[in-house]
């Protein structure tokens, strides 16, 4: 990575916090995403303000989150403020943004957005702070619309809208996989010279494999055989699929398999996702032999991947999906629905298996392949550690930043020989 010591971003990140608890309500993969890549940048000199929203009486106005990295909290929308109702106060939270920037004297070379909300407040700092802007979607609105799950709502057109323009006027696109690169090009229409493909990445002092047996007894279920689904409890992520095989998959033979939920609802949501699966798993007879356990902390994670003989994510979308990432670099083998973030993370038949669709006997068929020959297992599992060394979050903030660079010396230029 070319050293710049100087450089300072402003990160937007509206919608949630990385220091925000994962696992329920809105807290997931991206706020491990940017956290991870403040503290990345941060190890190469790299500083960053990470601007988001104060949802509680606790919240400080600024925190320190790594050497060089802060997360400042801003006023604005409500604590509870569903995605939707932000989108209300966008020119609230970029005011606020500004009035902290003038009051601190703050200047920054660069405004990197997380998501489309934080797109929104983009456009409007670049606007005023002249600066080079990049953004990472995280998630599309039209690739989630594009296969939805049962009962799960259309993302609006307002998204789309902003969507577009965000696709149209960014400096730089970073995008998680060659798929949603290809989409920003043909369904956003975005130049492909402004989009730069670099995967995310993996804290491999956190995720590491450990002996199944210790694992279980680590997590109260010395001796037993589990499957795992770890995410935010929504529909896109499927999980009655997985309710579902496992009726099947225990019908067939291996009555004595537990499936450990662990995530908690979206508090977006109408309807409680968890308790629609609790219905489910009650309506196949099933409930004795699934635990929702709610979230878990990050770092406890690691314990239940080794615990378990597969990690199971049947998500209808996902850009990347950072679990699966996870879950083979404790060396636990993964089943995914062969949706293009997944594919781009599990080796179909070297790693884990990729599904097509969500029939549930489909599912049911690979999860008995794993459970019925433990050693193919392991050795996918062996294989999954291999390969999930290949992308440490270092490597991402270098890859980032290598596309970055460009933007800032034509910044440095202008302002020295403005036209
Ligand atoms: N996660 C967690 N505790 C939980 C559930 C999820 O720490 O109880 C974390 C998980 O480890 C992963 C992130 O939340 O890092 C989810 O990321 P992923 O990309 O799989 O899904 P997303 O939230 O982006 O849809």
């Amino acid at each position: 990575m070319i050293l710049s010591p100087r450089a300072r971003l402003a990160v937007v990140s509206m919608h949630t916090s990385p220091t925000a608890s994962l696992g329920q309500n809105a807290n997931g993969g991206m706020n491990v995403y940017i956290r991870e890549i403040c503290a990345a940048f941060a190890a190469c000199g790299i500083a960053t303000d990470v601007f988001t929203r104060r949802v509680g009486a606790d919240d400080p106005e600024v925190e320190r989150m790594a050497s060089l990295s802060r997360v400042v909290y801003l006023p604005a929308g409500h604590d509870h403020s569903d995605k939707y109702e932000l989108l209300h106060h966008v020119g609230e939270f970029a005011d606020e943004a500004l009035a902290f920037i003038r009051e601190h004297q703050l200047n920054y070379d660069l405004v990197y957005s997380h998501y489309w909300l934080s797109g929104a407040v983009a456009e409007l700092l670049t606007e005023k702070l002249a600066l080079p802007w990049v953004h990472t979607a995280h998630t599309l609105a039209l690739v989630k619309n594009r296969q939805l799950a049962p009962g799960a709502k259309p993302e609006p057109a307002e998204r789309i809208q902003i969507e577009r323009r965000i696709a149209a006027e960014a400096d730089l696109l970073v995008a998680s996989t060659e798929d949603e690169g290809g989409d920003l090009a043909l369904m956003y229409g975005a130049d492909r010279d402004r989009i730069q493909v670099v995967a995310p990445g993996i804290d491999r002092s956190t995720f590491q494999p450990m002996a199944a047996s210790e694992a279980r007894r680590k997590i109260g279920f010395a001796g037993q055989r589990l499957l795992l689904f770890v995410g935010r409890l929504e529909r896109l992520k499927g999980v009655e699929t997985i309710l579902r095989a496992l009726a099947l998959a225990a019908d067939r033979r291996h009555q004595d398999v537990r499936l450990l939920v662990l995530g908690g609802d979206s508090r977006d949501a109408q309807q409680s996702e968890k308790e629609r699966l609790k219905v489910v798993a009650a309506d196949l007879g099933i409930s004795d032999r699934v635990d929702f356990l709610g979230s878990v902390a990050h770092h406890e994670l690691p314990y239940f991947y080794a615990a378990a003989e597969a990690c199971l994510m049947p998500s209808y979308s996902e850009s990347f999906g950072l679990v699966g990432l996870e879950a083979q670099a404790c060396g636990c083998p993964v089943v995914a629905s062969n949706v293009s973030g997944l594919a781009s993370v599990v080796r179909e038949g070297v790693t884990g298996y990729l599904v097509d669709g969500h029939d549930p006997a489909e599912w049911a068929d690979r999860i008995l392949s794993l459970l019925d020959d433990p050693e193919n297992a392991r050795q996918m599992g062996r294989r999954g550690v291999l390969l999930a060394q290949r992308y440490p979050w270092g490597l991402t903030a270098d890859r980032i930043w290598t596309a970055v660079a460009p933007l800032l010396e034509s910044a440095q230029q202008n302002a020295v020989h403005p036209n």
